[in-house]
């Protein structure tokens, strides 16, 4: 029976759910899996993932569909990113079989908390792994942990769409050559002084630009950028120290096959804003977050959002997507895998 949660005001939070996945690897080998009861992990305190930050993480999610079953949406893609996660950090591989069969397992243990269609809730699928074992000499943890947990999240857009406003950040993301394309938690803990920094000058995001030239658009610290110019064009940045999101390749497959969009992936010079007529911030949380504005020093972009709160081709590309995830359009062969 489904939990009794007042789904559409969850939130976006940890909430801790019946059963999680975790594997472990020791001696050079994963060991078979196993869901357990238990949310806590009780590790040595020099283990790699606290001294030395070895580890990374994934992010998709489950919901119900329009005709009542329970699906998440192409988790080999998030199976295949690990990998390369793993690879930079030095952590083991998990192999994209057990990924996806330990992604398939948490969500269908946990079928009670997947929030029901139409309430706009989702449930939340973080899939990670860490360095357990002793470190102290700067070296990779032999042995490491692989766990899947769930967790109910509430509406995105809760009090409806609201476009953002964005700062082009002074600090930096991703240097060349480091580990910008993979999702690794070290990304995030140096972005953690820019957000607070910018959230405390009004703003929703920081624009980063790339480290080397600072003239290139590059993401925010959480999503990749999606553009639309003035006649009609889809185009996504492209650069090595970007992390590929999946919602914005997805995004992208949907403009050009979907809508009959024409559709670039290059490199957009911050300056080029001028002459961008929509811009959204794509990422599994939201799908499409509209931006409304970008301030590049004394300068300031403003974007369409005329179709409510949207740019009207960035709501196209919403509602077919999100239409494809909830079972309303059809979608690309391989995109949905039915968990029930
Ligand atoms: C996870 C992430 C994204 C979004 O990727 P999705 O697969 O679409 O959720 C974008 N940028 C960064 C830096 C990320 O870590």
């Amino acid at each position: 029976m489904k939990k009794d949660l007042d789904w559409a005001n969850i939130g976006f939070g940890y909430r801790p759910t019946d059963v999680r996945y975790v594997s472990m690897f020791k001696n050079g080998a994963w060991d078979e899996g196993a869901l357990t009861k238990d949310a806590t992990v009780t590790i040595s305190e020099s283990a790699g993932v606290f001294q030395y930050a070895q580890t990374c993480f994934e992010g998709l999610k489950a919901y119900t569909t329009e005709d009542g079953h329970t699906v998440t949406f192409r988790p080999d893609l998030n199976a295949e990113r690990m990998m390369n996660s793993c690879e930079r950090l030095r952590l083991p591989v998990f192999p994209k079989e057990r990924f996806i069969d330990a992604v398939m397992q948490t969500i269908r243990a946990n079928i009670d908390w997947v929030p029901p269609y139409g309430s706009g809730a989702s449930l939340y699928v973080r899939p990670f792994m860490m360095g357990t074992s002793p470190v102290l000499g700067v070296s990779p943890a032999a042995e490491s942990m692989f766990r899947v947990f769930v967790s109910p999240v509430g509406p995105y857009f809760k009090g409806g769409v609201r476009p953002l406003k964005l700062r082009v950040s002074e600090y930096d993301r991703a240097a060349p050559n480091g580990t910008g394309h993979v999702k690794a938690g070290l990304n995030y803990a140096m972005s953690l002084y820019a957000i607070v920094e910018a959230h405390d000058q009004g703003y929703d995001e920081n624009m980063y630009l790339d480290s080397k030239t600072r003239t290139k658009v590059e993401e925010t610290g959480g999503a990749n950028f999606l553009f639309v110019t003035k006649d009609g064009t889809v185009v996504t940045p492209k650069s090595p120290t970007i992390l590929p999101s999946i919602t914005r390749r997805s995004l992208m497959v949907v403009a050009k096959e979907y809508l009959g969009l024409k559709c670039e992936e290059r490199e957009v010079p911050v300056e080029e804003l001028s002459e961008i007529a929509e811009c959204g911030l794509c990422g599994t949380a939201a799908v499409i977050s509209p931006v409304g504005k970008v301030i590049y020093g004394e300068k300031e972009f403003t974007f369409d959002t005329s179709a409510e709160n949207m740019g009207p081709t960035v709501r196209k590309l919403y509602e077919t997507l999100t239409g494809i995830q909830m079972g309303r359009i059809e979608a690309p062969k391989g995109w949905i895998y039915r968990v029930d």
